[in-house]
């Protein structure tokens, strides 16, 4: 297979400019989509060509699949890359496209229909020889059932939606008391958010850390892993920092849980980029989930590895092979990303409006991948991720040494942002040690209201 002449990038903000820089690096012409809102959009200016496929709202464009071909067809992109949220899970799509001879880049529609939902995606874990959270075997249909479930592993237990993401419908129980009601709510949350009502039940643990594998995959059987990313430090199940290598894990860790995924992934013949997701306590990995896409986070494994994540997914959707084995692959330094948000540092309201002042930090191993720029209107549209800071050291002293300074030098006027929050977390002993897990953020955020 050649490789591909033009790619459609269906998404916006921070995450459209970072394909569009990988696909300039490999010579490929961008096509960029955008909405009405987003007009005056940075990646819209930095494509080669670009097409306005519908009004604000996003399911009439960033969502529109009519328009997205349609923009195909007019530019004559040969392939399209999703980015993440949007369709970049949507199994369908990768269907429609694949119909009209377009590549998707990313896993095969068969692999993004098991992952997303999360009853199927824990049975071929367990299948792959993946560990995984104690709990049912299936969907639970019954009260009677979720009590014999949930006394078999023991309260607390959690309540957690099969098409669940973004955190919505789950419910943890404490007793055989509250199941009853959680169970209720968990399954018409899920029904509201997701229009399918189906739950699991799994052991809620108390105080687990996120640790998550990235993969690359090839397709044909060949799978690497890029060790892996801690995403512990957690507002409403929503990540706000992540690092790489986690504080928590030594190399033996590391080294068996990144062999058992990347193992998986090659019996599964997984193709492009990926992450299983676990939860890590008393030194046990448990699975929660796989995303069969390119994450936020990406960029913390990229500055530990060399590894520029986007340019695999394109290269393996074209057909060629990884370009690294796995002995290829090490790990050097530490790095942290913070995830600036246009919000309340407090409150987290969402807060849009006009940048009036916009000036990122730089240096060495400085990276900001974000979309706005000095005069920038953020739209209400769209979720409030507005920009990653992401740092990296030879060390993890030297890399919060540098994630503090850089976060003086940061300056976003007009808005409000999280840089705040994150200037009072870089100062927290807890933080300094490493020490956390996933509830620690909003406990902190309560001491701190
Ligand atoms: P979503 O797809 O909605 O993000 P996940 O399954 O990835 O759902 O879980 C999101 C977060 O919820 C996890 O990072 C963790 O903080 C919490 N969580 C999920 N499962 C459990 C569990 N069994 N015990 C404790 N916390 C959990």
């Amino acid at each position: 297979m050649t490789m591909f002449s033009k790619i459609l990038i269906a998404n916006r903000g921070e995450i459209a400019l970072r394909v569009l820089r990988a696909c300039k690096e490999l010579g490929i012409a961008t096509v960029a989509v955008h909405s009405t809102a987003d007009a005056d959009a940075m990646h819209v200016r930095l494509a080669d060509e670009s097409v306005c496929i519908g009004p604000p709202p996003a399911r009439d464009s960033y969502l529109n699949i009519p328009s997205l071909l349609a923009a195909c067809e007019i530019t004559g992109a040969d392939a399209v890359h999703p980015g993440y949220g949007f369709l970049s899970e949507n199994a369908r799509f990768a269907d429609i496209l694949a119909a009209h001879g377009i590549a998707f880049i990313g896993p095969s529609p068969e692999h993004i229909r098991i992952m997303g939902d999360k009853i199927e995606a824990k049975r071929t874990a367990i299948q792959l020889g993946i560990p995984v959270v104690p709990g049912s075997d299936g969907a639970v249909t019954s009260e009677v059932e979720a009590r014999r479930i949930a006394a078999d592993i023991g309260y607390p237990v959690l309540i957690k939606a099969s098409a669940g993401g973004g955190g919505r419908g789950m419910k943890v129980a404490h007793t055989p008391d509250d199941l009853e009601i959680a169970l209720g709510t968990a399954r018409s949350e899920a029904k509201a958010a997701f229009g399918d009502d189906a739950v699991y039940i799994e052991k809620y643990l108390a105080k687990p850390r996120h640790i998550e594998i990235q993969v690359l995959g090839d397709g044909n059987g060949d799978a690497v892993h890029l060790g892996e990313r801690d995403c512990s430090l957690q507002r409403r199940h929503q990540k706000v920092w992540e690092e790489a290598l986690s504080p928590a894990l030594n190399d033996s860790q590391r080294q068996e849980i990144g062999e058992t995924v990347a193992a998986a992934m090659r019996k599964l013949r997984y193709s492009g980029a990926g992450t299983v997701e676990f939860l890590y306590e008393d030194g046990e990995f448990y699975f929660i989930e796989m995303n069969t896409r390119l994450q936020v986070e990406h960029p913390v494994t990229e500055m530990i590895t060399g590894i520029d994540v986007v340019n695999e997914q394109i290269r393996v959707a074209s057909g060629s092979p990884l370009s690294m084995r796995q002995s290829d692959i090490t790990f050097n330094g530490h790095a942290i990303e913070c995830r600036i948000n246009a919000e309340d540092p407090r409150t987290f309201a969402p807060s849009p409006g006009r940048i009036s002042y916009f000036h990122p930090p730089g240096g060495l191993g400085v990276r900001v991948d974000s979309g706005v720029y000095q005069g920038y209107v953020i739209p209400p549209h769209y979720d409030s991720l507005i920009g990653k800071l992401i740092v990296h050291g030879r060390n993890r002293v030297e890399c919060m040494m540098r994630l503090r300074r850089c976060l003086d030098e940061f300056v976003v006027d007009g808005i409000r942002s999280t840089i705040p929050l994150f200037r009072a977390l870089v100062d927290d002993p807890d933080i300094a040690n490493g020490v956390y897990d996933i509830h620690w953020l909003e406990n902190w955020l309560g001491s701190h209201a």
